[in-house]
Parts: C-alpha cells; structure tokens; sequence
C-alpha cells in the first residue's frame, strides 16, 4: 500500500514550484489531491484521476470557506502559498508589509481555521506549513520582511500542534533553503543588473548553499509526503529544515 492511500490532501499554491511538485508526489503516493491556486490556468498539467484543481485566492477568507466545504473530508493541508519580499528594513514599505504577512501568514490563520474542524470531527489530520530557513532559523541577507512572516509561520505550527496536540492533528512546517522555482527564477532576474549578469545572479543563489546546488521542488516534495503520512506520527510541531546545509 502506498504511503498515503485512502487520504485526501488539499494543497494551496499548486500551480507551479513546490506546490505543484507536492501535488504530484502526493498522487503518487497513493492520495487524492484537490490541488489549488490563485492562477487557475497555471493547474491545467496536474489534472488526473488523483488530483482535482479548483482557482482559490488564499487572500480570499470567503473563497477558502467555499473551498473548505467543496473539497469535503480532508486529512492533510499543504499551506504553501506565500511570497519572498525582497529587501532590508530600510527598503521595506509598510504596504509590504501587510501583503507578505496577508500572504504568508493570515491565509494559513484562515486556512487552518477552515479545516480544522473536518479534522477534529474525525479523530485526527494532518497539517503542514510552508516556512523557510529564512525565518527566526538563520539571517539572511535582505529578507527582512520574508523572514519576520516565516519565523511566524513556525510560531503559528506550533502553537496549533501543541492546541490539538491530543486530538490526533499533527502540524509541522517545512524551513527549505534556496530551491529552483519560477519565483526563484523571476528574483535571479530581478537581481541580474546589480549582480553584473544573470548568470552572476545565480551563482550568488547557489553560493549560499554550502552543497554548492539549489534545492528542487521534488526534495521537498518528498518530505511533505513523508511528514503527511503515518510513518511521521510521531513527530509534531517541529520546523523541518531542508536546506543543503545552508544552517550549517
Ligand atoms: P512560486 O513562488 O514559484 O509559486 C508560487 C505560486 O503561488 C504560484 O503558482 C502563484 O500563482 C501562487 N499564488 C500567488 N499568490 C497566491 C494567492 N493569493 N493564492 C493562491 N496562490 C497564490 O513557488 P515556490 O518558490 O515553490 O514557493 C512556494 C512556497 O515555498 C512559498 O511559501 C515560499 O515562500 C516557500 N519557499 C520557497 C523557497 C524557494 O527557494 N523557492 C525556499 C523556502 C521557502
């Protein structure tokens, strides 16, 4: 039997990067997804006889609602929805600020609440959060406001998995380090002009990682699987680091 065959997950920011790779490997594992994001066009390639795909705008507190009910029983949530801000304290607006902590953080407030209680009612589920490295784990450079609403993505998981900690729900968050995503892609060009070339760009990504590589969303994945199924019934309220040792 696969890892998680019988469980419905329900994953949000599928359309691309670790979500959508989550998606597939979730699938893979045996369950059934309902796959979601802002960007509906962006789910068309995960369409199968495993995963579902509906639009949801995590920003949305009405929409996650409706999304809560049409999905029905759901025994493990993906929050991986969010956005790097970057930038240093003295960059950063206070408009910023409110997007990336809407994003990042008040959507999985929303999210958990909405779910939650399907769980409860049925002995037990699994939650997990998208954090980083970048949080209260380690100082990265310009990552001000990123880090401020990561550090609290790892306090909100756990808080909620010391909450329900006797009610069979096991929330944990995920902390990778740098992994190759579109977005990952879009803030190499961003930095292109003041690293020298693109190419520069990208190697200052990669010098961070003392495996001298980048992350990819499959490794991710991969632990989002194990920690969404029953071989990781033991571990709860923990902030996972995957980070090619960016830590160290
Ligand atoms: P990405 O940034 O490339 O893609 C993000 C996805 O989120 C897109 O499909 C986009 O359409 C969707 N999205 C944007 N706004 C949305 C909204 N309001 N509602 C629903 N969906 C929305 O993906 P990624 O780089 O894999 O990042 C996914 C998560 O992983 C984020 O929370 C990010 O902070 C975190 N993370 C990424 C890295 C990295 O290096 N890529 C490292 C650590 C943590």
């Amino acid at each position: 039997m696969s890892a998680l065959s019988g469980k419905t997950a329900f994953i949000t920011a599928a359309g691309q990067g670790i979500g959508q790779a989550t998606a597939l490997a979730f699938a893979a594992a045996g369950a059934r997804v309902v796959a979601t994001d802002v960007d509906a066009a962006k789910l068309d390639e995960l369409t199968s006889e495993l995963i579902r795909t509906a639009a949801l705008d995590v920003l949305d507190a009405a929409a996650i609602t409706r999304a809560a009910a049409d999905a029905g029983p759901v025994d493990i949530l993906f929050n991986c929805a969010g956005f790097v801000h970057q930038g240093t304290l003295q960059e950063a607006t206070d408009a910023e600020w409110s997007f990336a902590f809407e994003l990042n953080c008040r959507s999985m407030f929303h999210t958990m609440r909405a779910f939650l209680p399907g769980m409860l009612a049925r002995g037990g589920g699994v939650i997990l959060n998208m954090a980083s490295v970048a949080s209260s784990l380690k100082g990265v450079p310009s990552r001000f406001i990123y880090s401020a609403t990561k550090a609290a993505v790892i306090g909100m998981t756990r808080s909620v998995a010391t909450d329900y900690v006797t009610h069979g729900v096991r929330c944990n968050c995920l902390c990778p380090g740098t992994v190759l995503t579109p977005s990952l892609e879009e803030r190499i060009t961003e930095n292109a002009q003041a690293a020298g070339s693109i190419d520069a760009a990208r190697a200052a990504f990669v010098a961070r990682q003392p495996m001298g590589r980048l992350g990819s969303p499959s490794e991710i994945a991969a632990l989002a699987v194990y920690l969404a199924g029953d071989d990781a019934k033991f571990i709860t309220g923990q902030a996972i680091v995957i980070d090619g040792g960016l830590t160290l």
